[in-house]
């Protein structure tokens, strides 16, 4: 029976891990979160986990005194959750958000886990240093981001070198269709209202700015060898393609599905194998119509400026990546508009001291340097 380690295990993704590991009659040896102890307390009692990590110290103390009746070890900060990916189990999910999720995908690799991938900031940022060191381990990296899964699944069986293309599929959020001027003053509310997925509040923000779509061309870039020149984006509003691969002879194959993450969070747990998956199937008559289009790159410029930073490559996906992140965060917290995420992105572009030839420590330097220069630039913004 195999067993897992999940990172991130307070979120959505965590949560739905957790249901997929109990339906599958799994063990779960450990788990990590930043700051929500209160769930973590509740799920490291249900699932008698050896270890959990808190990235947030003081929380990790509470914790500890709450836990004092168990066995359970409590372990705290960065490097907490780090070493908790060194414990007795199979897999490493990691569903932590932002490049939060890098070292801790390192560690696990260097553990010689199997990795189920959620966490595409740890592709976004650290894609080459991640796959030299998973090919030195041996270790395989399995995605769980639906798209990725749907390509991976799409390509099992497929020769080796017979991939073309990708079709990469996008609901295109709650904004396709709209103009700059309807995106002025759009609220966070309506920004947090995606129309088929119900997922954490950084990546659904990503989705209505496209920006999650630029992570994910810069992701499949890293997990599947190709070119951003020989992705293409579609829009399809149903998300019920979840992506495709188009090989050699010109077939397509693509996975179709709900719009549910537990089947490929199973998925990348079951590998190679599929166990029988008790949630909702798909009924292709009941849904009618499926459509596609081409994305609205001049309203929506996220997508492109990650698909830019991926051709100039080195630590330009690194800065795109940060400047993002900072500037969702501070638009969750109401200090700069929707509109602005955008520029900001760009701005960390145009910016960026890229080399082709770099460490860690550089990608985590300019994932620093984007993050003051939105600071910065908002600023001067709200001067103005
Ligand atoms: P959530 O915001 O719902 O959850 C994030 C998780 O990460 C929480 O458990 C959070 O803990 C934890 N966390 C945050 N910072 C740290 C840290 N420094 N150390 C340890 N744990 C930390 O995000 P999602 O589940 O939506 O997304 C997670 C990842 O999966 C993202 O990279 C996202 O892009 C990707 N993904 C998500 C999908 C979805 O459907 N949600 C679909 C495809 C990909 P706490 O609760 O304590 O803050």
């Amino acid at each position: 029976m195999k067993k897992l380690c999940i990172l991130g295990s307070t979120g959505s993704i965590g949560t739905q891990a957790l249901e997929v590991a109990e339906r599958n009659g799994y063990t779960v040896t450990s788990l990590a979160a930043g700051s929500n102890t209160a769930l973590l307390e509740v799920q490291a009692r249900k699932f008698s986990v050896k270890s959990v990590a808190v990235f947030n110290t003081e929380r990790a103390k509470e914790l500890k005194l709450k836990l004092a009746d168990t066995d359970i070890k409590v372990l705290s900060g960065a490097e907490g959750v780090c070493e908790i990916t060194r414990d007795d189990s199979d897999i490493v999910l990691n569903s932590i958000v932002g490049i939060a999720g890098l070292r801790p995908t390192l560690s696990a690799i260097e553990a010689g886990k199997t990795i189920a991938l959620a966490n595409k900031e740890t592709l976004v940022t650290g894609g080459e240093t991640v796959n030299r060191k998973a090919n030195e381990k041996g270790v395989k990296i399995i995605p769980v981001d639906s798209e990725h899964s749907a390509i991976f699944q799409s390509l099992q069986g497929a020769p080796e070198k017979s991939l073309k293309k990708i079709l990469l599929t996008a609901s295109g959020g709650p904004f396709y269709g709209k103009t700059r001027e309807e995106l002025e003053n759009v609220t966070i509310k309506q920004a947090l209202n995606h129309p088929n997925w119900s997922m954490g509040a950084k990546i659904t923000v990503d989705s209505a700015t496209m920006m999650n779509k630029g992570l994910e061309v810069i992701e499949a870039v890293h997990l599947f060898g190709i070119t951003a020149d020989n992705i293409e984006v579609l829009i399809h509003r149903q998300s019920i393609l979840h992506s495709g691969a188009e090989l050699s002879d010109g077939a397509v194959i693509a996975q179709l599905g709900t719009p549910d993450m537990r089947l490929p969070i199973q998925y990348a747990l079951t590998y190679p194998d599929r166990s029988d998956f008790a949630f909702e199937r798909l009924s292709l008559a009941d849904i009618g119509t499926l459509t596609f289009a081409r994305p609205d790159n001049r309203t929506f410029r996220c997508l492109p400026l990650c698909i830019e930073a991926i051709k100039r490559g080195g630590l330009a996906p690194a800065a795109v990546n940060g400047a993002n992140e900072e500037a969702v965060r501070m638009f969750l917290e109401g200090r700069i508009k929707f509109l602005q995420i955008a520029d900001f992105v760009e701005k960390a572009l145009e910016c960026v001291n890229n080399k082709k030839e770099y460490t860690l420590e550089d990608i985590f330097e300019t994932d620093r340097t984007s993050r003051l220069l939105v600071k910065n630039s908002s600023k001067q913004t709200s001067k103005l």
